[in-house]
């Protein structure tokens, strides 16, 4: 077996960077017809970046729909009596910068088909790239090995493309560690002997192992099982399309079906799958967008 070369800070090989400097985040509005108007965090989002979009001045009998770069996207009402809708838009780690438009369509009271869209500028993240030697295990699964790795992607696939439509999360997201004030390496590029491997897709946190990991929001566990990468891992569903995950996990302590609370145990921090060191590897997945997940909790009202 070939030895692992551990660096001194360990870190997860799920794959890649330091989240790159964010563009000025100055909120925008404009009206559209019937009194609707949106309202964006920024008209323009670094890869890996979150946008809050609000719709007001809505009437309790509208139905929106909205759509993200061509894809349909939940929007969900502040209360059932309210004026006001809210979307996240995730930006994924490998989206090609450029630029987007977030829609939304309605019905007028005649019944008339109403739009109204706004322009989204998506720029490239600034990651690092590093370099590293692993088991040749985790570069190369063999047949066996490989057939696990594509069941666990059907398997979060499955999940990712599941949009729970209600808001299972209350108040604000939280770091899942506690003493934490932030983690690193999200968006990192990673080149694994000698090969160019896909992007970290989470943020990182340097813990001991046995170190307890907490629910970052309230929701339903989705998954609480070993996938071949990412080892003891947990995927709490927090309802339209909004999904975090903590992975190498010493212990789950937590079920498939569990509804969980913020702040509530889910398992203790450890290095099962691959990985260079004992971290808590943490993701967040909007409407399939892999986004850096301290942005959540940063922005979130
Ligand atoms: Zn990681």
């Amino acid at each position: 077996m070939k030895r692992v070369i551990r660096l001194l800070i360990s870190g997860c090989l799920l794959a890649w960077p330091v989240h790159g400097k964010q563009p000025v985040q100055a909120p925008v509005r404009k009206t559209c017809g019937s009194g609707i108007v949106l309202k964006l965090s920024s008209a323009t989002a670094s890869q890996g970046g979150l946008l809050l979009a609000e719709i007001s001045g809505a009437k309790t009998s509208q139905e929106f729909t909205a759509e993200w770069d061509g894809r349909p996207i939940p929007v969900w009402r502040e209360t059932p009596s309210s004026a006001r809708l809210h979307a996240l838009l995730g930006v994924d780690l490998e989206k090609p910068p450029g630029r987007y438009e977030w829609k939304i369509s309605w019905s007028a009271a005649d019944g008339k088909p109403l739009a109204c869209s706004f322009p989204v500028t998506v720029r490239a993240g600034i990651f690092p790239i590093e370099r590293l030697t692993v088991e040749e295990q985790f570069v190369h699964p063999d047949p066996e090995q490989q057939k696990r790795v594509e069941e666990d992607q059907k398997k979060m696939k499955a999940i990712y493309d599941t949009v729970t439509p209600e808001v299972l999360w209350k108040g604000k997201f939280v770091l899942p560690l506690k003493g934490v004030s932030t983690g690193r390496n999200f968006g990192r590029r990673r080149v694994l002997n000698g090969e160019a491997r896909s992007p970290h897709t989470g943020v990182d946190f340097a813990a001991t192992a046995g170190t307890p990991v907490y629910a970052a929001q309230s929701g339903r566990v989705v998954l609480a099982e070993d996938l071949y990468y990412s080892g003891n891992t947990v995927v709490i569903d927090h309802g339209y399309g909004i999904y975090t995950l903590y992975a190498h996990l010493s212990e789950i302590e937590a079920h498939t079906g569990d509804a969980v609370q913020t702040s509530a145990e889910i398992g203790k921090v450890g290095s099962t799958g691959r990985v260079t060191g004992p971290h808590l590897h943490w993701g967040l997945t909007i409407d399939h967008a892999r986004v850096n997940a301290l942005e959540l909790v940063q922005r979130l009202p």
